[in-house]
């Protein structure tokens, strides 16, 4: 167990597309959720060395300094070693005074929400930021915290090629270490939803992926899983968890995690995970079940699967447990060096690859 996730799930400002466990910053929820956290926390924790922790939402960075601080208090339960400590940020709340929290609590990675710059996609995704605002603040937040990722939305509807080209050249100009890019994706229960919003075309999604992937991969960023871009070195160890189908602890409202094999998820329900009702579900993975999430999370990196790592783990042969002839076959799957992986070919349709990795 090296990682730990924890879920602050208020936000200043509902977002059209999100469906993220998130609710309206409250003054009085959040002391009650913070002193609630700490106590999960207490709860839970075995003492293991953790080495990367994420504290994500929600939106972080929407509680007041003193909040934030209480915070950081709590997390210094947990040993450590060469950390990778990322908060998530909004960028219009990023400010010196949470730089410099964030810096003497060693934070040394921010995930700052931007999405886009473009005005008109900024007002659809009811984001908060105009351009220069956010410019400048990634800019000041760079100058405290050297390993910052962005994150791209792309395919959002009346979205052209030519806009994605002008977001893609201001990320790569601001030099960041790492990318992140999401395709647009309507889920139930948000308001693009709700308004019957349209998916864009397929070829128009397809030729926007595949021009994030070249102009980041021109630009010295590595392509080093399905949807993620780093510069060299600077790959999310955190991330690199759920992809390398590592266990993790995960603190905080509806947040997931994997301990013992047994995935769980709290509530999502506020007033019973303030009342110390944590865990709502759970299900403990037979070894099938854990081979199958090691293929589907690991095939989302652009690596792959390493055979003989699989071979340790379970005491046996992927290709005996998996009948992957036909897909490598298909020139969908291949094989090189050791490693099983998706053909870059197919990296866009990699979701009806990773099905058949899923099921009885
Ligand atoms: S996208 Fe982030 S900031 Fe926007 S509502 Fe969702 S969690 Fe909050």
């Amino acid at each position: 167990m090296k990682s730990v996730y924890i879920h602050i799930p208020f936000c200043n400002n509902m977002c059209s597309y999100c469906d993220f466990t998130k609710l309206y910053y409250n003054k009085k929820f959040v002391e009650d959720y913070i002193n609630s956290l700490e106590q999960e926390i207490i709860n839970n924790y075995k003492n293991e060395i953790i080495e990367t922790i994420y504290i994500g939402g929600g939106t972080p960075d929407s509680l007041s300094v003193l909040e934030l601080e209480k915070l950081f208090n709590i997390i210094k339960i947990f040993k450590t070693n060469n950390l990778e400590l990322t908060v998530e940020c909004n960028v219009e709340n990023i400010c010196l005074e949470k730089l410099e929290l964030f810096k003497k609590n060693n934070v040394n990675r921010l995930s700052i929400g931007v999405q886009t710059f473009n005005a008109n996609l900024i007002k659809y995704l009811n984001r908060k930021h105009n351009k220069e605002e956010a410019l400048k603040n990634i800019s000041l937040a760079h100058t405290y915290i050297p390993n910052i990722n962005i994150d791209l939305i792309y395919a959002v509807p009346g979205e052209t090629i030519d806009d994605l080209e002008k977001d893609i050249d201001e990320f790569i100009k601001l030099d960041i270490e790492h990318i992140s890019t999401y395709s647009l994706i309507l889920e139930p229960h948000t308001k693009l939803y709700i308004d019957n919003t349209y998916n864009i075309d397929d070829d128009l999604d397809f030729k926007m992926y595949d021009l994030i992937c070249s102009k980041l991969e021109k630009n010295n960023y590595n392509h080093y899983e399905i949807s993620n871009f780093s510069k060299k070195g600077y790959e999310s160890k955190h991330n690199l968890t759920y992809w390398n189908n590592n266990k993790y602890y995960g603190f905080g409202l509806g947040a997931s995690g994997y301990i013992n094999n047994t995935r769980y998820t709290n509530t999502k329900n506020i007033i019973d995970y303030n009342n110390k009702l944590y865990i709502k579900e759970q299900e403990e993975l037979n070894l099938k079940n854990q081979m199958q999430e090691e293929m589907f999370l690991g095939l989302r990196k652009i690596s792959g699967i390493d055979i003989s790592l699989f071979k340790n783990k379970f005491n046996l042969n992927v290709e005996e447990v998996f009948d992957i002839e036909k897909l490598l076959k298909e020139k969908k799957l291949i094989k090189e060096k050791g490693f099983i992986k998706i053909s870059k070919e197919y990296l866009y349709l990699s979701n009806d690859i990773l099905i058949n990795f899923v099921g009885e």
